[in-house]
């Protein structure tokens, strides 16, 4: 998750001007396929009507929310190897916004697995991206890769009057919030670049301190000393 504090905004460029750079000079491709998980009307699907901006050819807002989306997926995929290609369910919901502090959006895997075929160690969970680029084909038919969810409601204003997100490519955010690196970021969660445990532990102590879990289900999976989430697949 990104969170944007007024004033502590360093970091963001930075691995989006590396992912640029990177881009050209590594072989092999993966594809990486945004999944429009917005209703009609809202999100991905908003027909106000804007004018291209930094690069960005969308004339609606949704078709800008798109674009980025898919420019991101494409930078990520023209670094990464994969033959097996990677599905990004994503969304613009309302989440969580003051004037002085916004989560900006979030990502992370779908699913995690252990033990498949071509797995390097034992034992050890791999977001489903990874785990499918080292088995060779999809270990999950059913489920997307990663889910990715942005703020909705910065376009609103509710971080402060004018300030919404930038839909351009260019770097020329102005006083505005530069969706882009904050994307390519959050997809790094998604891919890989996240843990799925925590050390700590509330509802068995002290069998469960050490337990390890995989995050975003209410319903852990619990062995002697373990603890897992209802997504961790075998
Ligand atoms: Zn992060």
């Amino acid at each position: 998750m990104k969170t944007l504090h007024r004033m502590r905004r360093l970091g963001l460029v930075p691995l989006a001007l590396l992912l640029l750079t990177l881009a050209p000079v590594v072989a092999g491709a993966a594809t990486i396929t945004i999944i429009n998980n917005n209703a009609a009307g809202v999100g991905f699907n908003d027909p106000t009507p804007v004018a291209p901006v930094g690069g960005n050819p969308g004339v609606t807002l949704g078709a800008q929310r798109l674009y980025i989306f898919q420019y991101a997926a494409s930078i990520w995929g023209g670094v990464l190897p994969s033959s097996v290609p990677i599905l990004v369910r994503s969304q613009f919901a309302a989440q969580t916004c003051t004037a002085s502090s916004a989560v900006l959006g979030s990502a992370g895997p779908v699913t995690v697995s252990r033990d498949f075929t071509n797995a390097p160690f034992p034992g050890t969970w791999y977001h489903v991206a990874e785990a499918n680029r080292l088995f060779g084909a999809d270990l999950d038919l059913v489920n997307p890769d990663i889910n990715a969810t942005f703020n909705l409601s910065i376009d609103a204003g509710c971080f402060g009057p004018g300030l919404v997100w930038y839909y351009g490519v260019d770097g020329n955010e102005g006083v505005n919030i530069e969706l882009l690196p904050v994307l390519l970021h959050e997809l790094g969660h998604g891919l890989g670049f996240s843990t799925t445990t925590t050390a700590t532990c509330s509802t068995r102590p002290p069998a469960c301190t050490g337990s390890r879990r995989p995050r975003g289900s209410a319903s852990p999976r619990r062995s002697a000393s373990t603890t897992w989430c209802g997504t961790a697949r075998r």
